[in-house]
Order: structure tokens, then C-alpha cells, then sequence
């Protein structure tokens, strides 16, 4: 193996190249090469040199991924080839990211890695139509869960626990199955007048939102032709929100918070 090589694993943020840390331009001026996610817009993949090799890995959300195995070993590869690796990832990199992952397999390979967090999307895009996921008299918390399991994938999370605990959802990949979340929300107990906000392509020139409540969010975000990548916060900060700082009037004006 030639010395000098590693991974530097680095969020991308969510999509504005100004939500990007000057750590993470400063791995990407030093990569070699440039293994990254879909959703990584080419204003950001400019920050690498001109001669490092940009590798797209991955697929926008519901098709096929690049299989994980195959990323590990091609990190594997070049970084035993003494090249400087940066892995890409959108938002922040162990946060729904498959980061941790990928450190195991790098740590078990013997090869050298650093990790540069990211603004992750969970938390820009509440932040971008101005909803607070704390506040002192609205929400003591907030939890960042996915709604991919909604759709039938994997274990979905305790949302009797969510709704009890009065946190904030913040719930990422949760488009596909946004009916069953709405469902799950309900049969927990959670009332159908909680304020909820749809914000895709948050932070990009594409963002789109919607604020309505648990009863009405899954039509006003299809009437508003609002696709993944989404986030759906759930909660009373949603009613917060500000038809200001979004780029787009919200569909549907909030309703009176319970
Ligand atoms: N590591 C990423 C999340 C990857 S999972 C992060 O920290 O942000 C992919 C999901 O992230 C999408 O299904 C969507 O729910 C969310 N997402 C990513 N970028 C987004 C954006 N700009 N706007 C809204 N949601 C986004």
C-alpha cells in the first residue's frame, strides 16, 4: 500500500453550496477522488480540483443504489492506491447516511478516516420556512426518524413512543409512505389538527413547502406537486412556520394550533 492514502467521509450539507463547512471545501481542494451521492449538485462538486476523478455512487430515493458493498470496496481501492478519498454524502453523513457503515468497513481494512458533519436536510428544511424544532413552550425536543418503513421496508419506528413523547418528528424518506405515516400518527392518538410541513428540495433554487395539519398534509403536498427529496415535520412548532422565508406560499395557510 502506498502511504498517504484515506478517506475523508464529508456532508454535503442539503443543497445550498453556502451550507457547506470550510472543512468540507477544504477536503474536496484536497481529494484525489470524488466518490459521491445523486443529490450532491455540481456547484459543490466544483470545489474539487479540476484533475480529481468524480465518481457518481447511488440513486435518488425509491431506485436502485449503487450496491454499498461495491462503494466500501472502490473507497477500499483507492485509498490503498495512496490516493485522498472524499465520500460525499448529502447533509450530514451519519444521519440516515449509511456513514457508520462505511467507517466499520474502513476501520476493519486498517485505512485512516475522517468524518466532517453536514447541516443535515432534517434540520434545513424546518429552518428554511423559519419553524423552530425547539421551543421553549411548543416542543422540549425533536427526533429525526425515517418514514421509509412506513412503505413496507424495515421496522418502522415506535410511533405510539413519538406521539407520546410530544417531540417534533422530523421524518426524513417519508414521501412514498406519507399515508401510512398519517395513519400511524392517528392511531397513536396524535390529533388530525397537529400542524405539518412538507418542504421539498429544501435550500435549493426547486424548494417548495406546504404547511397544513396531520388530516390534510398528504393532499395539499400533492396538490402542491411537492416530490422526495421531502422532509414532513410533525408537531406544534410547525405552526410557527413563516410564509416569509419560504420561497413559495405555503398551499395551504396554517391552521390555528390546537
Ligand atoms: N444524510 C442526509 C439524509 C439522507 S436520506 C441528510 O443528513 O440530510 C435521504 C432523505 O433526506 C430524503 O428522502 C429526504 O427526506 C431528505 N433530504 C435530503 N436532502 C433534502 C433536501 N434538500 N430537502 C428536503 N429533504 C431532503
Amino acid at each position: 500500500m502506498r502511504s498517504g492514502g484515506r478517506v475523508i467521509l464529508v456532508g454535503a450539507g442539503p443543497g445550498d453550496p453556502e451550507l457547506l463547512t470550510l472543512k468540507a471545501v477544504r477536503a474536496l481542494r484536497e481529494a484525489d477522488v470524488v466518490l459521491h451521492d445523486d443529490l450532491v449538485a455540481w456547484e459543490i462538486l466544483a470545489f474539487a480540483r479540476p484533475v480529481a476523478r468524480r465518481i457518481a455512487v447511488g440513486k435518488r430515493g425509491g431506485c436502485q443504489s449503487t450496491p454499498q458493498a461495491f462503494i466500501e470496496q472502490l473507497m477500499l481501492r483507492e485509498a490503498r492506491a495512496g490516493h485522498v478519498v472524499v465520500r460525499l454524502k448529502g447533509g450530514d453523513p451519519f444521519v440516515f447516511g449509511r456513514g457508520g457503515e462505511e467507517i466499520a468497513a474502513l476501520h476493519a481494512a486498517g485505512i485512516a478516516v475522517e468524518v466532517i458533519p453536514g447541516v443535515t436536510s432534517g434540520l434545513a428544511a424546518p429552518a428554511a420556512i423559519g419553524i423552530p424544532v425547539t421551543h421553549r413552550a411548543l416542543a422540549h425536543g425533536v427526533a429525526l426518524v425515517t418514514g421509509h418503513s412506513a412503505d413496507g421496508d424495515g421496522t418502522p419506528p415506535d410511533w405510539d413512543a413519538l406521539v407520546r413523547s410530544r417531540l417534533t418528528l422530523v421524518i426524513y424518506m417519508g414521501m412514498a409512505g406519507a399515508d401510512a405515516i398519517r395513519a400511524s400518527l392517528l392511531a397513536a392518538g396524535m390529533k388530525g389538527s397537529m400542524p405539518v410541513a412538507v418542504i421539498s428540495n429544501a435550500t435549493r433554487a426547486e424548494q417548495a413547502s406546504i404547511v397544513a395539519t396531520l388530516d390534510t398534509f398528504v393532499e395539499a403536498a400533492r396538490a402542491g406537486r411537492l416530490r422526495s427529496p421531502a422532509i414532513i415535520v410533525v408537531g406544534d412548532a410547525v405552526g410557527l412556520a413563516s410564509v416569509d422565508l419560504a420561497h413559495g406560499m405555503p398551499a395551504i395557510p396554517t391552521r390555528a394550533v390546537m
